[in-house]
């Protein structure tokens, strides 16, 4: 997309974390580890998280290719998931999808990610938006299934 269609499309808090993303650098030795692919798009995302002995977020690590939406809603998502628990990170991913999936209105619960809801009028890229998060949520699962 070019980026002058782009600016049309979308909100300054979009541009601003596709311009420059949050959180690139990898995390050594993380806690949770995850990639994702959205073969369609051609979209990746590889996200690594490394927990405080509280079992909060303590670092993120997000690298993300392909389209501007996928990107910065990965940056998007680093931003939001610091320093919370893993039960209120899993939140946050229902409602973030709840909210992409129209089913819960933008009425602020969100913060700055509700800038994202602008992506439901362009139902193709409602997967981009979303890739990060289901990433971020097999993540989570793996790490819990391994009992750590
Ligand atoms: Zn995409």
């Amino acid at each position: 997309m070019e980026s002058r269609e782009l600016d049309e499309l979308y909100s300054e808090v979009i541009l601003d974390h596709c311009r420059h993303p949050r959180n690139r650098d990898e995390v050594p030795a993380p806690d949770i580890q995850a990639d994702g692919v959205n073969p369609f798009c051609g979209d990746e995302v590889h996200l690594q998280i490394a927990l405080d002995g509280q079992g909060r977020v303590a670092r993120v690590g997000l690298q993300g290719k392909g389209c501007s939406i996928n990107q910065a809603s990965g940056s998007m998502l680093t931003e939001a998931i610091a320093h919370k628990t893993l039960s209120e990170v899993e939140d946050l991913v229902r409602l973030f999808r709840a909210m992409m999936g129209g089913a819960v209105p933008a009425d602020g619960r969100l913060g700055e990610l509700q800038a994202l809801s602008e992506v439901r009028r362009y139902p193709v890229r409602i997967k981009c938006a979303l890739l990060a998060w289901s990433t971020l949520e097999e993540g989570i699962e793996d790490y819990r299934r391994h009992g750590r």
